[in-house]
């Protein structure tokens, strides 16, 4: 296991080329050739909350908000299937009206029709609410703890009213109900250091967890955080470069678990950001099945890429890159280490 100071010299050395053949040596080692594809359901873009950097936030009025309906959802699932995918991840804002019921009634839905893995990525729910959901049938939880800084992230993600917000609080409510758990980290902040950053790497190792998806920050306008200052020293850059150095850390400090080569990553550098991500750690990729119609109300940042099965033969660039389409429900090495 890699000590802070080994992954600060990582982040911070001139050429990381050494690094990103580390890590790919080990993913090849630790979870093979193989990359999972997972179909992406932005179920809503409806959200309680006020995070500092997130287009979809609350107090952003300049946005037309949607909610798919329970057909519109898993006529999704179904097509997702139809192309041999075998999860969906169903992501969305921290939509209040999304009952805990309404959601259930989906999980429900989508296991009998369908039998594939169920991933929620619906932002910080009571213990009752993950506690149904992993009863009807949900598999995984995506819930990124953004920043380990207790200032910054005070800053960027501000609590409830009445209700402090503590993201490692429910990591540990989901491991405890034996959800796989998936977490990760904004990269290039404003404010953020590379020594908080180093600190959130280790955390990565020590929470040991199964998914980490992680990917630059993005500004987007209609946002606080478009104007708040960069640290006066050691400032974070938002880049794909540093990005794909901290998805190399994620799999040298948890080398079984699954890595997403996110979105981000190809918003800003398109098909070779995508490739960078999966050089150097990644394993899985989330192409979007959201209608096209909701698609682009979904923009937590400005111009979204999207990778949709539609555009690409995923299963044959996947092979003109040496790598293959993973079959089955592809579960996290790391969790099925631990029982
Ligand atoms: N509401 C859920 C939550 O907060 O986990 C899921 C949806 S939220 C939009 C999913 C992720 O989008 C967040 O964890 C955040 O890291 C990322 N995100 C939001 N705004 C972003 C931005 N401006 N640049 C890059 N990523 C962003």
């Amino acid at each position: 296991m890699l000590n802070k100071q080994e992954i600060l010299d990582y982040l911070t050395v001139e050429d990381p080329q050494e690094l990103f053949s580390r890590a790919d040596k080990v993913r090849k080692e630790e979870v093979g050739d193989d990359v999972y594809l997972r179909g992406l359901i932005e179920f809503s873009n409806h959200c309680r909350r006020q995070c500092g950097y997130c287009g979809i936030r609350a107090g952003n009025h300049d946005i037309v908000r949607y909610r798919m309906t329970i057909p519109e959802i898993i006529a999704c699932a179904r097509e997702a299937k139809s192309k041999d995918y075998s999860t969906v991840v169903i992501q969305g804002g921290e939509d209040m009206a999304a009952t805990a019921d309404w959601m259930a009634e989906i999980i429900e839905s989508i296991k009998a029709e369908t039998g594939m893995a169920i991933t929620l990525s619906l932002g910080e729910r009571d213990l009752e609410e993950i506690k149904l959901w992993r009863k009807a049938g949900a598999d995984r939880y995506l819930l990124r703890f953004e920043t380990g800084n207790q200032k910054l992230y005070e800053t960027i993600h501000p609590s409830l009213p009445g209700k402090k917000s503590d993201r490692f609080e429910v990591l540990s409510q989901l491991r405890e109900l034996g959800y796989e758990v998936g977490s990760g980290v904004l990269i290039g902040i404003p404010g953020q250091t590379y020594d908080s950053l180093a600190e959130d790497i280790v955390r990565f190792g020590e929470i040991d967890l199964d998914m980490i998806g992680v990917g630059p920050y993005i500004p987007h306008p209609d946002t606080p955080l478009f104007t708040l200052p960069k640290a006066e020293s050691g400032q974070v850059p938002n880049s794909v470069e540093m990005a794909c150095r901290v998805v190399a850390l994620a799999r040298l400090v948890c080398p079984k678990s699954n890595i997403p080569s996110t979105t981000a990553l190809a918003t800003l550098e398109g098909v070779s950001g995508r490739l960078q991500g999966l050089s150097c750690g990644a394993n899985v990729l989330m192409p979007n099945f959201t209608p096209a119609k909701y698609r682009q109300l979904y923009e937590i940042y400005p111009a979204k890429a999207v990778l949709s099965e539609a555009q690409t033969d995923l299963t044959e660039w996947l092979e003109s890159i040496g790598r293959h389409r993973g079959k089955g429900r592809g579960d996290s090495p790391n969790r099925l280490l631990r029982g």
